[in-house]
């Protein structure tokens, strides 16, 4: 068995992304369409199945794995979930992206089930804007969610703010004050061109460099070492230690030469990397190998020399992955 994963252009796979659902109690105007069809149950990775490729992963030197959706904590089982996986031996992070609406209730048993840290999406301090941006989303209720989130002992949390041009940019300095305020990192996020969402965004990308511009008119930025191995770039904030400012801008900035990673879809497939087609059908594995790990652990071996050198995203905001979001980990 090998012990850990490289790729073909010698990049070492050591953290996983795995999409449990691709329900969702929000609409994100960047991520879903306003009436999405959800995949049926049969054709969704049991619990079981996940929890059997995250083991699967660790074995073969994965250290990092993040759950993600659509919105996880929609998902029953959620929490027993966590509890099995932050459990493998040899995993050392368990780490969870949420839009944060059900963080009031979870919060406090997902730290007791073993999850390290928490990203929290919040793209609007604004009631109205914050429900025109989700469609259905209460803002109260996840400001609610991340205050519960602070009190539970995570060893940190960090907001996910996608900027739009035209609809949320003239809130960044204020987002980057509630990050403040509250001692939580921020990362803010370019749109990527992911499933037609039933708007154009065409004219709307709003690049990490112009969020830089705004927020030096109130902050001085300041280089800082940090680096996840992923695609976020980070700022420190003079004279607020506890605040680091993260930029992902898969447009402007091209991460993919330290790109240590690959998604699990919600229907099982291994996506080699989130700008790109090629994926492997883990699903249809597990499911004709009940007891044998071994033809699994071939074929990742085999798919990972697929992984592309680059993402394909162009400046021109048009869709060139037909995936939406939701489904593939992102
Ligand atoms: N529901 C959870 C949430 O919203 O945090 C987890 C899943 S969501 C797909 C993960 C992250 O992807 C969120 O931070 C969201 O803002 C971001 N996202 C979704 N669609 C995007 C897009 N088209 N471009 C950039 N980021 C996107
Ligand atoms: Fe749901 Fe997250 Fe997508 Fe928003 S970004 S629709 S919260 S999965």
């Amino acid at each position: 068995m090998a012990d850990h994963w490289v790729d073909g252009f010698g990049r070492t796979i050591d953290y996983v992304r795995i999409s449990v659902t691709d329900r969702c109690d929000f609409r994100c105007v960047y991520c879903m369409a306003e009436n999405m069809r959800f995949l049926p149950r049969q054709r969704v990775l049991t619990l079981e199945e996940i929890y059997r490729s995250a083991r699967l992963f660790v074995a073969n030197g994965v250290k990092k794995i993040r759950l993600t959706g659509g919105e996880p904590l929609v998902r029953k089982g959620i929490v027993d979930l966590c509890e099995n996986i932050s459990a493998i031996d040899g995993l050392r992070e368990l780490v969870m992206t949420t839009n944060g609406s059900q963080l009031d209730k979870y919060a406090v048993p997902l730290a007791q089930a073993g999850v390290k840290r928490l990203n929290i999406s919040l793209d609007s301090l604004q009631a109205d804007r914050f429900r025109a941006l989700t469609r259905t989303g209460d803002l109260q209720q996840v400001l609610r969610g991340i205050a519960a989130a602070r009190d539970a002992g995570f060893e940190s949390i960090k907001l996910n703010s996608v900027i739009i041009g035209g609809q949320n940019d003239d809130e960044i300095l204020e987002l980057a004050a509630f990050a403040v305020d509250n001692g939580l990192d921020l990362t803010f996020i370019e749109e990527m061109p992911m499933g037609q969402v039933g708007r154009s965004r065409a004219n709307s990308l709003f690049t990490s460099e112009q969020v830089r511009e705004l927020l030096e008119q109130r902050y001085s930025l300041l280089p800082s070492p940090e680096n996840s191995g992923g695609p976020a770039r980070y700022m420190r904030l003079q004279n607020q230690p506890q605040t680091r400012i993260g930029f992902i801008s898969p447009h402007s900035n091209n991460f993919c030469a330290t790109c240590n990673r690959v998604r699990l879809t919600v229907e099982g497939k291994l996506l080699l990397c989130l700008g790109n087609e090629h994926d492997l059908d883990i699903k249809a594995l597990l499911r004709r190998y009940p007891l044998d790990d071994q033809p699994l652990i071939a074929a990742v071996c085999k798919a990972l020399r697929y992984k592309p050198e680059r993402h394909e995203f162009s400046a021109d905001g048009e869709v060139q992955i037909l995936r939406f979001m939701n489904a593939s980990g992102g």
